[in-house]
């Protein structure tokens, strides 16, 4: 497996990779690998000749009261957990290669604004544009993104055919810890207490999947799974939504394909979770 650690050795390799007619499949990732970006990296080891995995915290969606310097690295290990998973390439580029002052920014603002959007609002004008240099960079013929980030696996598809990038998006379902638990990165903030606490976001998921029908009005939904997190004293809501799977506008009716998506709160820790359910 190699390393790259600049934009320039990186399209070198791909090239040559090209030329041997071999196909591409990119993960992109922050780091901290667990077992939900290994599922994505599997997917991407079995439907393409070439894994590219991208491990790079990525600045420009970080807003300036958020966690950048915080966000837990190891590359370490990361490298080893992609070398066991049969990864070809790690890109894991310094800040300064990737952005200069002052750099052009991609966003999909549609989507963008409800939802994480409301309270991160430049999250995804962030991840659109490390996703457009990094889908330039490694010219994948697939990408694979977790559906823990929903919200972000529309806006990338959304981006993919509004900007004609000639790229399959691959989602991957969310992969959990035994106890429920959305695997995630952040996970590493919480203490015992809120570990324990933060449990509510899986168990809301559980009662709103039990309790959605097609035709179900969003508060026969919605209400249930706020009870749940509501009554964890560690957790605070951020929102708790019904929203079209597609173009992420709230919904009063599970009567389309809908996407119910959550940011809770524990202690410090922003969390999130969601199903999906279709008509
Ligand atoms: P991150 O490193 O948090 O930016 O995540 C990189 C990719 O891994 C994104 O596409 C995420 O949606 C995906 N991912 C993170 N956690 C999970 C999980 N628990 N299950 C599935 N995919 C995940």
């Amino acid at each position: 497996m190699q390393v790259t650690k600049t934009v320039e050795e990186t399209r070198k390799q791909i090239k040559q990779w090209k030329k041997e007619g071999k196909t591409i499949g990119l993960v992109p990732t922050m780091g901290f690998l667990h077992e939900g970006h290994a599922s994505l990296i599997r997917k991407c080891r079995e439907q393409n000749d070439i894994v590219v995995v991208s491990d790079f915290v990525n600045p420009t969606q970080f807003g300036p009261n958020e966690d950048l310097e915080a966000y837990p690295r190891d590359f370490e290990r990361d490298s080893k957990l992609c070398e066991s998973l049969g990864a070809d390439l790690i890109f894991a580029p310094s800040p300064e290669d990737m952005y200069h002052d002052p750099h052009a920014f991609v966003s999909i603002d549609t989507l963008s604004e409800t939802l994480c959007g409301k309270t991160r609002p430049i999250h995804f004008k962030g991840v659109c544009t490390v996703v457009t240099k990094l889908f330039h960079i490694v010219a994948p013929d697939r990408a694979y993104f977790g559906e823990k980030d929903a919200q972000q696996l529309a806006i990338i598809r959304k981006m993919v055919k509004d900007l004609n990038f000639d790229i399959e998006i691959v989602g991957c379902p969310i992969v959990r810890e035994e106890d429920g638990l959305a695997k995630s990165s952040r996970n590493t903030y919480l203490n015992d207490k809120e570990r324990q606490a933060a449990l509510c976001l899986s168990r809301a998921v559980k009662t709103g999947k039990e309790v959605i029908y097609i035709g179900a009005d969003a508060k026969e939904v919605l209400n249930p799974m706020k009870a749940i997190i509501e009554a964890e004293p560690l957790a605070r809501i951020d929102y708790v939504m019904m929203v079209d799977a597609l173009t992420m506008q709230p919904i009063e009716k599970a009567d389309r394909d809908v996407l119910v998506a959550m940011a809770v709160y524990i202690g410090k820790t922003r969390l999130i979770d969601n199903f999906s359910y279709g008509v």
